[in-house]
């Protein structure tokens, strides 16, 4: 069975591409009908918040991401891991070493300026034969973790294909701390080893750690799971996406507007593909997500794409939930909206806006009607636009059902009377009833409208 995590630090911020990571991991586990865990790993107790883990609790239940247990915390697991540091002290997979911050500065110092890399030098690893410094007094212990020095550690990475590391290249980790409190690398083995983690999906900025953990996984005789280590996402500038290069915070997007389908798209697409297909339903993408087409270079961020999808989906959104959904925000600017009927309002406009808030604002059109530029009326109606608005007027006084069709045919035939081309009554009759020049089809609108309202509109400026 696949059980999938994802595993955000909670230190207050998280952006489209940290919430990919829990998105890609959670379409894996939906897709193979497994499990999708939720892990918090707060043990940076300086850097992580309750206030961030609530951030990230949102973000997750605004898009839908749903968890199939946890939220575990690693600071309330920490006797559990002092328990497996135990094991491994006893199995001889770790040692205490005492060496201090000074020497261990030292050391680097020694290294860098012979050029090599910097790294721990095994003075306190015990082998067969060798006497070990003596204990200095009053000191307590770092526990290293006993790396192997020969050999390779590899692994197949979906994303990147088999990668493969000389045990030489790594030293001996810190895994407990002097005060035994665990190390990252240990915690985060320990819990996919108890989560039964089968495939671990995430960013590549983790890619250093995966050859440490590895070895943890195989001190401790358990399974590794398959890994996949996700590109970056870049920003529009090229440049890592990130609080500091202005990355907007997720929960920015739920309040600008987006909706959650269009964000879970658009990010499906970020990094994976399937095809040409760029626009899918959540169903759709869960039935075709797998790793074998992660894209294996970094994914560009772009805004303008983001709002398009949402676009989309703003416009095949039924209207009642449009209408609900824009409802709060006309209610906020104390707008009041109940005439013509907001859903019917949101039919008409869900095609010219990428955004709630452009949408709302595009109803405005209904709700907050403003006087033409008399100016511009009277550029646009002339002599002949005149005698030719009041007699559309009289025909809508009289039609006899009051419907788009109606007020359409009415429109044609003083059109024809008149010898002219729609835009020349259209326009100002658009001007006259809204006070805009740029509205949906005018016959659509004055049909939205009612006849009191256009009627009483109309004779304001041909009475
Ligand atoms: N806590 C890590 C982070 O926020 C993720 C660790 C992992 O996925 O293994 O980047």
């Amino acid at each position: 069975r696949v059980r999938t995590r994802f595993a955000p630090s909670p230190t207050g911020f998280i952006h489209l591409g940290n919430i990919r990571s829990a998105l890609y991991p959670w379409a894996y586990a939906r897709h193979h009908g497994g499990d999708f865990i939720l892990r918090i790993e707060d043990t940076d107790t300086e850097r992580s918040s309750e206030e961030a883990v609530q951030v990230i609790l949102q973000a997750m239940d605004w898009l839908g991401l749903d968890y199939d247990e946890g939220p575990f915390y690693q600071m309330q697991r920490m006797p559990r891991y002092r328990e497996v540091l135990d094991q491994l002290r006893q199995s001889g997979m770790v040692y205490p070493c005492y060496m201090s911050t000074a020497e261990l500065d030292a050391l680097r110092e020694q290294q860098l300026a012979a050029k090599q890399k910097p790294r721990y030098d095994g003075t306190w690893r015990p082998e067969p034969g060798k006497v070990l410094p003596t204990i200095p007094e009053g000191v307590q212990p770092v526990w290293r973790f006993k790396t192997p020095t020969t050999g390779v550690v590899a692994w197949h990475d979906f994303v990147k294909g088999r990668v493969e590391i000389r045990n030489e290249e790594l030293d001996d980790l810190v895994v407990a701390r002097p005060d035994g409190t665990p190390t990252y690398n240990f915690c985060v083995v320990v819990d996919d080893i108890d989560m039964q983690i089968t495939d671990v999906i995430r960013g590549d900025d983790h890619v250093n750690n995966t050859p440490r953990q590895l070895h943890i996984f195989q001190a401790l005789g358990a399974k590794p799971p398959r890994y996949a280590h996700l590109p970056t996402v870049l920003n529009e500038q090229g440049e890592k996406l990130s609080k500091r290069n202005g990355a907007k915070s997720v929960l920015q997007y739920r309040d600008e507007g987006y909706l959650p389908d269009a964000v879970v798209n658009y990010l499906a697409r970020l990094g994976w593909s399937h095809g040409d297909a760029e626009i899918f339903s959540r169903a759709q993408f869960l039935e075709w997500f797998d790793l074998d087409h992660l894209g294996s270079s970094p994914a560009q961020f772009d805004e303008a794409k983001l709002r398009w999808v949402n676009a989309h989906y703003i416009k095949h959104t039924p209207a009642e939930e449009l209408a609900a959904l824009v409802r709060p925000l006309l209610d906020k600017d104390g707008i009041a909206h109940q005439t013509p009927d907001l859903a019917a309002v949101c039919a008409l406009l869900h095609d010219r806006a990428q955004t709630l808030p452009e949408l709302a604002q595009q109803t405005l059109l209904f709700y907050r009607p403003t006087a033409p530029d008399a100016a511009a009326l009277e550029q646009h109606l002339g002599a002949q636009g005149k005698a030719a608005a009041a007699d559309f007027l009289a025909q809508l006084t009289a039609l006899h059902d009051w419907s788009r069709e109606a007020i359409s045919a009415a429109l044609k035939s003083v059109l024809k009377q008149h010898g002219l081309k729609m835009p020349q009554l259209a326009m100002p009759v658009r001007l006259m009833v809204t006070g805009r020049e740029q509205t949906p089809a005018v016959d659509a609108v004055l049909a939205l409208l009612g006849r009191d309202t256009v009627v009483q509109r109309l004779e304001k400026y041909l009475g």
